[in-house]
């Protein structure tokens, strides 16, 4: 067997570490660097290593922001009034995809899960409530995932929030179950989110 130089077999073992990119997909995009000009492949690498330093988290809504607050946080022209929970800051990109929603948003980091040993003290859900009580929000929209985490999420959140005297609403049925916001199209999640019905759960 031909054994690649070090210096490829290096960045094909870095790509292949990336979420669905397998080995062959790895070596497609190494050959397809090696091939276009040096400078591609060194401003791709300044740009992936000062990731870290150019990126943290809204101290409000917990999306990616580059200072205190998130663009979306910063916006005079978003209404105060609403709040869409969603899992990850990725779903925050899906919705304000759709154009359909000019509210806040608040990202929790994640789902409920016992299987995974995550619980409420493991997502922003104390900021979240928070929020709630200083703020001035008419509705809660509960946008996890509409898989068994999520729905077990949005049943918490409602739980918690009910006392509060604000609406809560969840995303219309036509999401597919089991599925992943993420990878709903845009005009599915519109949809789903101008259908949004009242979530308010007897106590
Ligand atoms: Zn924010």
């Amino acid at each position: 067997v031909t054994r690649l130089p070090a210096s490829i077999e290096k960045v094909v073992g870095a790509l292949g570490k990336l979420p669905s990119i397998g080995p062959k997909t790895a070596q497609r995009l190494t050959f397809h660097l090696l091939k276009q000009p040096p400078d591609d492949a060194r401003s791709l690498a300044a740009a992936i290593g000062a990731l870290h330093e150019g990126v943290r988290l809204c101290e409000t809504c917990h999306y990616f922001a580059e200072n205190e607050r998130c663009d979306v946080c910063n916006d005079p022209r978003r209404d105060l009034s609403e709040v869409c929970v969603v899992e990850d800051a990725l779903n925050v990109l899906g919705l304000e995809r759709t154009g359909a929603y000019h509210g806040l948003y608040h990202v929790l980091g994640g789902a409920l899960s016992p299987l995974k040993d995550r619980g409420p003290d493991d997502l922003q859900i104390e900021s979240l409530m928070r929020r709630l009580r200083d703020g001035a929000f008419r509705e809660v929209i509960l946008a996890t995932n509409p898989t068994v985490e999520g729905e077990a999420t949005a049943v918490y959140l409602a739980r918690l929030i009910g006392p509060l005297g604000i609406r809560t609403s969840r995303l219309a049925q036509g999401l597919p179950a089991g599925g992943d916001l993420e990878y709903t199209d845009a005009l599915t999640l519109q949809r789903a989110f101008e259908g949004r019905r009242n979530y308010d759960l007897e106590p």
